[in-house]
């Protein structure tokens, strides 16, 4: 586990992390993004858009129905947390 501060992640209170991670981003010139909690990340196709109305915890893939690509649970979800993070990011260049 990562240390932080000479203290594990998962020994700090969820505020407290959040505290500390936007302390490291400022400093490191970074943005910390927060998306809605029940945005659909997992049930949304990250090639066409498409959102399932139910996916199962135990379905780690699935085709969407509409461009039959095969999606992997947490790396489509991952790419729907990035692209909807990539809307709000401000470009500091
Ligand atoms: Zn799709």
């Amino acid at each position: 586990m990562q240390r932080l501060w000479g203290r594990k992640i998962s020994d700090l209170a969820f505020g407290e992390f959040i505290q500390i991670l936007e302390w490291v981003a400022k400093k490191k010139h970074k943005q910390v993004v927060f998306i809605d909690q029940w945005y659909p990340s997992t049930k949304t196709c990250s090639h066409c858009g498409h959102i399932r109305k139910k996916i199962d915890l135990s379905v780690r893939l699935w085709r969407c129905p509409e461009c039959q690509l095969v999606h992997g649970r947490e790396d489509n979800a991952a790419c729907n947390i990035q692209a909807v993070a990539d809307l709000f990011v401000v470009d500091s260049q």
